[in-house]
């Protein structure tokens, strides 16, 4: 009976836990470490991996850089 009580207290407050650290680490880690998480897009031209934020778009095409915009 003791364990049992012990086990919901733990679930509980595991519980809570998981809450505070989610309300509270979810807006740092945004600002704080872009991209770590975050899925990347391709450039359409070379194929490089980039953040969603530093890409360019043309159309319905995402490129990495100008260079890759403009020569294609
Ligand atoms: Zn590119």
């Amino acid at each position: 009976m003791i364990l049992i009580r012990m086990l919901t207290l733990l679930a509980i407050g595991y519980g809570i836990y998981r809450l505070v650290r989610h309300f509270r680490t979810r807006p740092q880690e945004r600002l704080t470490t872009p991209g770590s998480t975050r899925p990347l897009v391709r450039c359409s031209r070379c194929d490089t991996l980039i953040p969603p934020e530093n890409a360019l778009i043309r159309g319905d095409r995402l490129f990495c850089s100008e260079k890759c915009r403009t020569a294609s």
